[in-house]
């Protein structure tokens, strides 16, 4: 297995790419140092410690230096509130350019109608959607209804009326524990506050989505919205089924394909799999698998296009444009053949983890995998999920603890371990290097003991942590991250 292309051939020693980012970094840290020693410290630290470890947190990866040097420009300063060409601010005319560029690669890549590429993060994604969907559904009937163009033509009778509708709606998405995001409509999150909200959950037995429960749900409570999508799910979702049920009850079907849009990008989720054509708004981080910057996005069906494009000021405020930027960067970089080889790398390696564990008798939910995900059920190591967290940690695995469906151990302490290929995939990991994740984790796992009752204290067993770093240190090495980027 080589390494990823993009970083390989950007970075590779020798490469003309790899030198000038090398001499960027060094001068852009010689530039830092002057001013702040201790934060260019802690820049160089962050590096050598991504270096050196094994990073298996499912939504994080590796950008390339490209979408990272893009990063740090005058773009940052540019106030660019409002939309392409309608700018509440003079002297927009490049930022216009980046975010004409940046939503022309996202509509090419995932066949959008319609991309939005303003949104800060996933969340204020997801916020804009919601916003954009009660807009486009309750707001504007309501305005044609009293024959107004505009809330601010509302008397305040009016306005009050339309606020309690807007107030007032339905959200029907994944519970949580089943591997839902925060934003699907979890209470302590803004958007179980927004909505009334209800779950569907996966099948006890099977640990699979249960298309007839989401379908029994939805004819029930009759929201109107359905969010599929998820951050903790090992397996596909069929979004032609999502959309059925949408349709049957008259719901808008928002996906948040934040985890898996990489997947999406790189064809590896195609037909019934791809939720693109099939969702009215689709929502998702370009920091994830796609491999960009930390940023949000929104794909939309022309129906629902124009609320979305109000999403400053609606939700948000001055676009980040230097992230917009790099967004135009990463999504050529994954419009290129090369990212369509890292993103089917990424799902076999997943299989590859999975089977890993299969053969050494862990347990999975749902059995395995088939997108990036693999969900460990730590509980027949007699473990809390904290406890795994924290015991891989000190053998130099990164990795973070997760609810399992209907955990006995709470959101908090959990029972589960998620473990995600995106970011090792990066560095060039194969199957059989992910082979030898899986036993390594086993033999953390195995050689770890809960002390007394608690769930969140432990015991090492002597030589372990060593042993297994050193193990680790052997396929890092063989596998580098940025090999050419010397500092
Ligand atoms: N949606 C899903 C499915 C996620 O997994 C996440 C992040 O973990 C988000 C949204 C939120 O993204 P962000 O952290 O960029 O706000």
């Amino acid at each position: 297995m080589t390494a990823d292309p993009v970083i390989s051939n950007a970075a590779a020693p020798g490469a003309e790419y790899a030198e000038t980012a090398s001499a960027a970094y060094r001068a852009a840290l010689q530039v830092i140092e002057s001013v702040e020693p201790r934060i260019a410290a802690a820049t160089r630290k962050e590096l050598a410690d991504q270096r050196d470890s094994l990073k298996l947190i499912a939504s994080e990866n590796y950008a390339s230096p490209a979408v990272l040097l893009t990063m740090g420009s005058w773009f940052s300063d540019k106030y660019a509130e409002g939309t392409i060409g309608h700018r509440f601010y003079a002297g927009c005319q490049n930022v216009d350019t980046v975010e004409i560029l940046a939503a022309e690669h996202a509509r090419e890549l995932f066949g959008a109608p319609y991309a939005y590429v303003q949104p800060h993060s996933g969340i204020d994604a997801n916020l804009v959607a919601f916003w954009a969907i009660l807009a486009t559904r309750v707001e504007a009937p309501e305005l044609a209804a009293l024959g107004a163009k505009h809330v601010n033509d509302l008397s305040e009778a009016d306005w009050e009326k339309l606020r309690n509708k807007l107030g007032n709606q339905r959200l029907l998405g994944m519970s949580l524990d089943a591997g839902g995001h925060l934003t699907h409509g979890f209470r302590p999150n803004i958007s179980g506050k927004m909505f009334h909200q209800r779950s569907y959950g996966t099948d006890p037995n099977t640990g699979f989505l249960d298309y007839g429960a989401v379908a029994d749900a939805a004819r029930e409570f009759k929201p109107l919205i359905i969010v599929a999508g998820y951050s903790a799910y090992p397996r596909r979702v069929d979004f032609a089924k999502m959309r059925e049920i949408a349709d049957e009850v008259g719901a808008t079907l928002m996906v948040d394909m934040a985890h898996f849009a990489g997947l999406v990008a790189g064809k590896v989720f195609t037909g019934d799999e791809d939720p693109v054509p099939h969702a009215h708004v689709t929502t998702t981080t370009t920091h994830k698998s796609l491999r960009g910057p930390r940023g949000g996005m929104v794909l939309a069906q022309p129906e629902y296009s124009d609320a979305v494009d109000k999403g400053c000021p609606m939700v948000l405020g001055g676009p980040l444009s230097h992230v917009m930027a790099a967004k135009a960067v990463a999504l050529a970089e994954a419009r290129q053949p090369a990212f369509q080889a890292y993103a089917q790398r990424v799902a076999d390696n997943a299989q590859a983890l999975a089977d890993g564990f299969l053969k050494r008798d862990a347990q999975l939910v749902t059995g395995g995998t088939d997108n990036h995900i693999v969900l460990l059920d730590v509980t027949s190591f007699g473990l809390t999920g904290r406890q795994a967290e924290s015991a891989l940690l000190d053998a130099g695995i990164v990795t973070n603890r997760n609810s399992v469906p209907a955990d006995p151990n709470g959101a908090w302490y959990t029972s589960g371990i998620r473990l995600g290929t995106p970011a090792l995939t990066t560095r060039g990991f194969g199957a059989d290097d992910f082979d030898r994740v899986a036993d390594l984790i086993v033999d953390v796992l195995s050689n770890t003991e809960q002390q007394g009752t608690s769930k969140a204290k432990y015991t090492l067993a002597d030589g372990t942590a060593e042993r297994v770093h050193a193990a680790s240190a052997e396929l890092l090495a063989a596998n580098p991250l940025y090999p050419g980027l010397t500092l």
